[in-house]
């Protein structure tokens, strides 16, 4: 009989703290309160615990996440604030306000967790027991609302339990969260704009934008499960080299991304090969896609060649991903 995987839970106290960012460094999940609702945090530099947390949350795609840091210093290392965003980021931070930038080329965060994007979103939260956590564990925190794909965000450690009891390493009990709902989420790449209605009103944004805000089409309202289709994310990520899924066999010259073993047919032949985990771990597998896309896609094959990949557990996220990085795309 294998023992059921236990959920740490602690009320926060220095030492809890602490304790949940040992488990943070280790690459654990760990369950926090915010000021909006409560977040299931993850290492955002660690791509493997960023793929537990997609699987944990069952999620059926990789939508982006949410990166947590301590300050606008520590934002400004993450992504590129311009005047009208750092002028949100002054008035409004910490908050409840998330802000849509562009990521730094030298930022830190996996690939995985911004959807291969070459934006990112960024939120400094109020709530003393996130900044304490976030000042201790020094560096970006992922984290979406920690419940189950489908259900309410949990505004209390209960909550949290009853969706992810089992699923995830630790709960820091801060009380409920005193916001109650989501951060506003503003996209600050183009002309400011709502992509989601939150914590912070919409009236206090235009405020001190002095104009309103533009309006993102409705289907491209970001919500946890209806995030902005893919077609909508402008900077959506795609490799330049066609994909070839289901791929039973390499074609000479072509690159290859492979998942468990053996490889197939042809795979010596291939221009490069890569695979996303010979073990068929569909974690280690999540946490491999994006890089190993991006290092397939530099050889300037003419195909990537994908093995097939079981449907099973993030398998579903992984060819979601697949498909849309494979369907053919208007030129820009
Ligand atoms: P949650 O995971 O519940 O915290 O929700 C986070 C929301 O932020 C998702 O709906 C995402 O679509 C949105 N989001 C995160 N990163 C980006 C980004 N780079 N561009 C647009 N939306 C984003
Ligand atoms: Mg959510």
């Amino acid at each position: 009989m294998t023992a059921e995987p236990s959920t740490r839970v602690m009320t926060v106290t220095t030492e809890a703290v602490a304790e949940a960012v040992r488990c943070l460094m280790a690459g654990g999940l760990v369950a926090f309160p915010t000021e909006t609702v409560y977040g299931l945090g993850a290492d955002a530099t660690n791509a493997r615990a960023i793929a537990r947390l997609y699987d944990a949350k069952g999620r059926p795609a990789f939508n982006p996440l949410i990166a947590h840091v301590h300050d606008a210093a520590a934002a400004c290392d993450l992504g590129k604030l311009d005047p009208v965003a750092a002028r949100l980021a002054e008035v409004f931070w910490p908050g409840p306000l998330t802000l849509v930038v562009p990521r730094q080329p030298s930022c830190p965060v996996a690939e995985l967790a911004t959807a291969g994007l070459a934006t990112i979103a960024l939120r400094v939260p109020a709530h003393t027991v996130a900044r304490d956590l976030l000042a201790a564990f020094g560096g970006p925190i992922v984290a979406p609302s920690a419940n189950r794909s489908g259900h309410v965000s949990p505004t209390t450690a209960q909550h949290v339990l009853s969706d992810l009891r089992g699923r995830i390493d630790f709960v820091l009990d801060g009380g409920p969260s005193p916001v109650g709902l989501e951060s506003t989420i503003v996209d600050c790449i183009r002309e400011p704009a709502l992509l989601r209605p939150g914590g912070l009103p919409r009236a206090d944004i235009e405020r001190v934008l002095g104009h309103p805000l533009a309006d993102s089409p409705p289907s491209a309202e970001a919500t946890d499960e209806a995030p902005i289709a893919p077609g909508q994310l402008a900077s959506h990520y795609s490799p330049r080299t066609p994909l070839r899924l289901n791929a039973s066999s390499a074609r000479a010259g072509e690159a290859l991304l492979a998942f468990g073993e053996p490889l197939p047919l042809g795979s010596d032949r291939a221009l490069g090969a890569l695979n996303l985990s010979s073990g068929a771990d569909m974690i280690e597998a999540a946490a491999n896609l994006f890089s190993h896309l991006r290092a397939l896609d530099a050889l300037g094959a003419p195909a990537i060649a994908v093995m097939p990949i079981p449907h099973t557990g993030l398998g579903e996220a992984i060819n979601d991903r697949l498909r849309r990085a494979a369907a053919p795309r208007p030129d820009v």
